[in-house]
């Protein structure tokens, strides 16, 4: 247990190394606060998980509607 807790402290500080502090993000959708590794290569990731991206276009595809 202690080699697996090594290994996911060390994680993130490989992740900044290779892609750097900004790939940490915060998912964008509505009332969802996860924080995510961005790990596009052009750093292009806003939201947690698949769920959160279709989510969020249902809701803008919405709002669109209603304006
Ligand atoms: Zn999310």
């Amino acid at each position: 247990m202690e080699a697996l807790g090594g290994e996911f402290a060390t994680a993130p500080a490989l992740i900044v190394d290779g892609y750097g502090p900004d790939r940490f993000g915060r998912c964008e959708a509505h009332r969802c606060e996860a924080v995510y590794i961005d790990l596009t290569r052009n750093a292009s990731r806003r939201y947690c998980s698949a769920a959160c991206t279709a989510r969020a276009k249902t809701a803008a595809y919405r709002s669109r509607r209603h304006t």
